[in-house]
């Protein structure tokens, strides 16, 4: 008889990865609330040697998102007021909060079909613009590693240092993902990652950290995540409270033990879905010496009608979908300010703004199997 009830197939699923740790977890726990550590505990240091040992990056800082992990590194700059961040127009929201929040201007920059991360000669053309307006000071590019993609990171460094700017790494659905060999982490002057739940490693709430090379950085990070302390009540700048919970650092530490393995099946994962789907829909290309962590996986469709059949006919088979991301960030009500004040002459952002009526997310997580895979790729074909 056929199987007429297979099993859910989940976007992301936590649950089959908790079934594997779930006794360590427990008793990781059960330590801190007997210790009492709740913050800065054993279990944040421990974290921070596993996180720089994994990225080779040679600091690892803990903080309380991904959000505030890119605050802390540009406010560690000093950037602010008059400033220009430039960043993608093609990515999550909190890319460009954190340039407003700190009284600095995110200028947006379009994206390369076929990587989804930053256009390179669009760059340069704006950061050209942005200096012959002459109102901001050219001072930092984001680069995203989307979906957890590297973004061209010996060619943003070349960049960035041309022209004296901060190189951040927003890598934040990218840990684990390499370049010619190297991780994320040891590619920009620093990288911001996220622990949110479902990114490739995620914690059970809000979590983040910073890689970096450089020890004054690393130094300047511990302090501003404990409200610019230089030691105990003496306040040397102005900081935040932006620390990672112990607790959170404990799941990490946990989940640690299985990501090299889960990296290697999100990459046979995605595998299997080029081998069926390429042909019928653009599927993410390989990308000369780099390697993906598969935060998600995403793919082209012809036009916002054909997604919209294709999500159709996924959800009437039980296949869950998602858009990441369904409005480019210029035309968020949000920054459409920001972006008018960035350039005053700004050139269109096509690329950015044809990707969010053409991608598509697919269900992407260590634990689904070849038969779930065919179940999805069958059902997006049958829509299309
Ligand atoms: C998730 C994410 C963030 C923010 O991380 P949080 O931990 O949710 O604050 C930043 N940038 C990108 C690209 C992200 O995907």
């Amino acid at each position: 008889m056929p199987d007429t009830n297979p099993p859910p197939i989940n976007l992301f699923d936590m649950k089959a990865q908790q079934a594997l740790i779930r006794p360590e977890i427990d008793r990781r726990i059960a330590a801190i609330l007997d210790s009492g550590a709740f913050i800065n505990g054993p279990d944040v240091q421990e974290l921070e040697a596993q996180l720089a040992a994994f990225s080779g990056a040679k600091h690892a800082v803990g903080v309380s998102s991904g959000t505030d992990a890119l605050q802390i590194a540009m406010m560690a700059e000093g950037i602010g007021r008059g400033d220009a961040v430039f960043l993608p127009a093609f990515t999550y929201t909190a890319t460009a909060e954190v340039p407003l929040v700190l009284g600095a201007t995110p200028v947006f920059v379009d994206v390369e079909e076929s990587s989804f991360n930053i256009d390179l000669a669009d760059l340069k053309r704006r950061i050209a613009l942005v200096k012959q307006e002459g109102r901001l000071r050219p001072r930092a590019v984001v680069g995203v590693d989307l979906f957890g993609r590297p973004a061209d990171w010996p060619a943003l460094q070349e960049i960035c240092r041309a022209e004296g700017m901060f190189a951040l790494d927003d890598a934040a659905q990218a840990f684990g993902a390499a370049l010619h060999g190297k991780r994320l982490g040891q590619w920009a002057d620093a990288a911001a990652l996220s622990f949110y739940p479902t990114k490739t490693l995620g914690c059970y709430g809000d979590g983040g950290a910073i890689l970096t090379h450089d020890g004054d950085r690393a130094e300047l990070y511990r302090s501003l995540r404990t409200h610019g302390e230089k030691t105990r009540y003496e306040v040397a700048r102005t900081g935040m409270n932006g620390r990672l919970d112990t607790i959170q650092a404990a799941v990490l530490l946990c989940k640690m033990t299985l990501l090299e393995q889960e990296l290697k099946d999100r990459a046979r994962i995605a595998g299997w879905y080029a081998e069926r789907l390429e042909g019928h829909v653009v599927v993410p290309g390989e990308q000369d010496g780099a390697t993906s962590a598969w935060g998600l996986y995403s793919v082209l469709l012809p036009d916002a009608a054909t997604r919209e059949r294709a999500q159709a006919a996924m959800k009437q088979r039980g296949v869950p979908s998602a858009i990441y991301y369904p409005k480019p960030l210029h035309h968020q009500p949000a920054y459409a300010g920001a972006h008018a004040e960035g350039l005053r002459q700004a050139p269109p952002l096509p690329v950015s703004e044809a990707l969010c009526h053409r991608i598509l997310a697919l269900p992407m997580h260590p634990y689904l199997d070849e038969a779930q895979v065919a179940r999805v790729c069958e059902a997006l074909i049958a829509g299309l």
